[in-house]
């Protein structure tokens, strides 16, 4: 076996392993890329949204009350 993390090659029986990878160290290191790469991802998506949500923020303002009218 070969730890994704740390690239260094590891026995499955060993104590210290946690399947897949060598150590709980590479575990966790791994676990925290996970969530740096999601947060990276979520806070570009809302940096866009921000951006797409001002630029059209005065195109579509005129249909959405006229339904209030029929009482
Ligand atoms: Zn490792």
């Amino acid at each position: 076996m070969r730890c994704p993390i740390c690239n260094k090659e590891f026995l499955q029986s060993d104590p210290n392993v946690v399947f897949p990878f060598c150590s709980k160290r590479c575990q966790q290191i791994d676990a925290k890329r996970w969530f740096n790469e999601e947060y990276t991802v979520y806070s570009l998506n809302v940096d866009k949204l921000e951006r797409e949500i001002a630029e059209g923020s005065t195109s579509s303002d005129g249909d959405s009350h006229s339904e209030n009218d029929g009482e």
